[in-house]
This record gives C-alpha cells, sequence and structure tokens, in this order.
C-alpha cells in the first residue's frame, strides 16, 4: 500500500496511555480544505488485526452531492460523486467481514436533484451503498418535518437522533435515540445527536421536534447501551468539530465530558481531518473523534478490533479521498 494512499492514524488501546497521557489529547491536525487527492488504490484489507475486527465506515454533510464537483477550475472540481463512493465501499466490503455504514446528517440541500426530488434520490442512493444507520442535520429538516418524513419510505436505513425530542411529530416512529447492531457476539450502539435549532432550522420546520442538552442525551445513551451489553459505542454527531466558545457543545467538548463514547463520527462544521484526534479515556481506553468534510469528497474509515472476549482492543482510523481513481 502507497503511502500515501491513506490518511492513517494507528492506535492500541494498551498503548495510548504511553503516547500522551491517559487523558491527554493525543492528536489534532484539522485542514479547512482536502489534502491533494491520493488514489485509495488497492489496500482496502485489515489496517489492523486482532481476533475479531469491525470496520466502520462514515460519511457527513453529503449535501445533494450525487455527481462529483463540475470541472469549473474550482477548488474541489472532480471530486466526490456517489457512484465512485458506491464502488469505493463495495471494495472495501469484499475485503472484510464486518462492516457498517454510517452518516452524521446534513444528507440534504446542495445541488438541484434535492431540490426537485425533495431527497428522495440521496436515500436511494445510500440505501444501494447498504447505509446501516445516520443522524439527522439541519439542513435535513429543510423541507420541514413533513417533507423528511415523506421521503423516509426512499431510506432502507435507520435514523437515530437522541437529543431531538421527536415524539410530538411525525417523526415519532420513524427516529430513534439509539440502536444497537450485533456482529458474532460484539453488540454495537449507536446514538445521534443534533445540533440546537436556534439560528439554523425555522420554528416551522422543526415544528414538534424538541431540541434537548447533546451531553445529558449522551451520558443517558451510553448508560442504556453499556446496560444491554455494547462493548463499543459509537455516537452519529452533528453538532459540529470546535467552536470558539468552550460553553458551545461540539465533538471536542463531547468527548471530554463523555469518555464513554468510543467514537464520535462528527459532522456540520464541515471539517478536513487529516488525522482522527483520540482521547485515552473510558473502559475501552479510547475516544476516537472524525469527520471526513463534506460533499461526498471523502469515506472516513475507523477499524475496532476486540479480543477473546469481545471487548475492545485497539483501533486505526484511515480516510479514503474519493476522485476519478475510483471510475470504473
Ligand atoms: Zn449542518
Amino acid at each position: 500500500m502507497k503511502r500515501r494512499e491513506f490518511v492513517r492514524t494507528l492506535g492500541r488501546a494498551g498503548g495510548i496511555a504511553g503516547l500522551g497521557g491517559a487523558a491527554g489529547l493525543l492528536e489534532a491536525t484539522a485542514a479547512d480544505r482536502p489534502r491533494p487527492a491520493a488514489a485509495p488504490g488497492s489496500g482496502y484489507g485489515p489496517i489492523i488485526d486482532d481476533d475479531f475486527r469491525l470496520v466502520v465506515l462514515h460519511t457527513n454533510d453529503t449535501h445533494s452531492r450525487m455527481d462529483p464537483f463540475p470541472m469549473d477550475g474550482g477548488r474541489f472540481a472532480g471530486l466526490g460523486g456517489a457512484a465512485r463512493r458506491a464502488t469505493l465501499i463495495r471494495r472495501v466490503r469484499e475485503a472484510n467481514e464486518h462492516v457498517l455504514l454510517l452518516d452524521s446528517g446534513d444528507i440534504f440541500q446542495g445541488t438541484p436533484y434535492f431540490n426537485f426530488f425533495g431527497g428522495e434520490i440521496e436515500f436511494r442512493a445510500m440505501t444501494a451503498m447498504g447505509y446501516d444507520v445516520a443522524t439527522l442535520g439541519n439542513h435535513d429538516f429543510d423541507n420541514g418535518v413533513d417533507g423528511l418524513v415523506a421521503t423516509l419510505p426512499e431510506a432502507g436505513f435507520e435514523f437515530v437522533s437522541a437529543n431531538y425530542d421527536v415524539g410530538g411529530s411525525a417523526l415519532a416512529g420513524h427516529v430513534e435515540p439509539w440502536t444497537v447492531r450485533e456482529f458474532d457476539g460484539v453488540r454495537v450502539g449507536i446514538f445521534g445527536l443534533g445540533i440546537a435549532f436556534e439560528k439554523l432550522v425555522l420554528a416551522s420546520l422543526h415544528e414538534g421536534v424538541r431540541y434537548t442538552d447533546p451531553i445529558t442525551a449522551a451520558r443517558a445513551a451510553c448508560r442504556e447501551l453499556r446496560a444491554g451489553g455494547c462493548s463499543l459505542v459509537i455516537c452519529l454527531s452533528h453538532l459540529g468539530y470546535e467552536y470558539r466558545s468552550s460553553d458551545r457543545p461540539s465533538d471536542l467538548t463531547l468527548a471530554e465530558a463523555v469518555p464513554e463514547i468510543d467514537l464520535i463520527l462528527g459532522g456540520h462544521t464541515h471539517t478536513f481531518l487529516d488525522e482522527a484526534v483520540v482521547f485515552g479515556q473510558g473502559r475501552t481506553g479510547f475516544t476516537v473523534v472524525n469527520q471526513v468534510g463534506w460533499g461526498g469528497m471523502r469515506l472516513g474509515r475507523v477499524d475496532v478490533t476486540f479480543d477473546g472476549a469481545r471487548q475492545a482492543s485497539g483501533w486505526a482510523a484511515a480516510g479514503y479521498d474519493i476522485d476519478d481513481r475510483l471510475d470504473v
């Protein structure tokens, strides 16, 4: 595998404390634009080995970008494309037994596909790619609760949000706080967190959906999921990676406040992290935070290994750039 084929971070649960202190922030490299495009090449197989390995693939803020960005000389020209993403996901599935495919919200809005078809095309494509679970971003309310509900029959995957109380809306029964997937005896809990509606979503568009404190909701979700025997807890967050004000909930403040989360797969701030960020904490010894920009230009990947007792033993993160080298 060529070095540039992966944006890669490696860590072992047992070795994290030695790298940067048990509670320390080990790595934080944020960039506001994608790295120079690198071909995924032939390396789709294991990036870390143990008794049992789960591959978690993730996207965020795909924003109705079904086609690659136009060749208009812009900074993203020619990048992305849902068909290429599907090819990439298929290759990873072919090379790995246990794969989970997740999205952190803002599937809607950004191209005429959404304006004309209201999100049906995006959901159908994600269903064809085999998405398992997604959370809701603010733009997923752009056609209101009713517009979202109307397109849900096209979504062959689950939606989770632990801090949006949907009980008083048409989303009741369509969005759960969390879900659990089981892979050969390894239980994986997945919950979602949404951003505050204020200044982002008109009251009329989120009618009946109530925002509640994400940290409180995250703690409750972790408690329930651990009690239910989950050895890995994943948060799909649309809170945003980081803000100037530390009072504003973000993926980083969440990681500090709720060490029981093992993976925080983020969205909203369109942050291209060149490397996943890890906090050495919690029962697994890690909270890995990642986000893959926007527009479907990158696919994130975190592999988690489990020992013979089905406890998480290590992790590795990677990112695949999505460009014309995936055209087939
Ligand atoms: Zn957003």
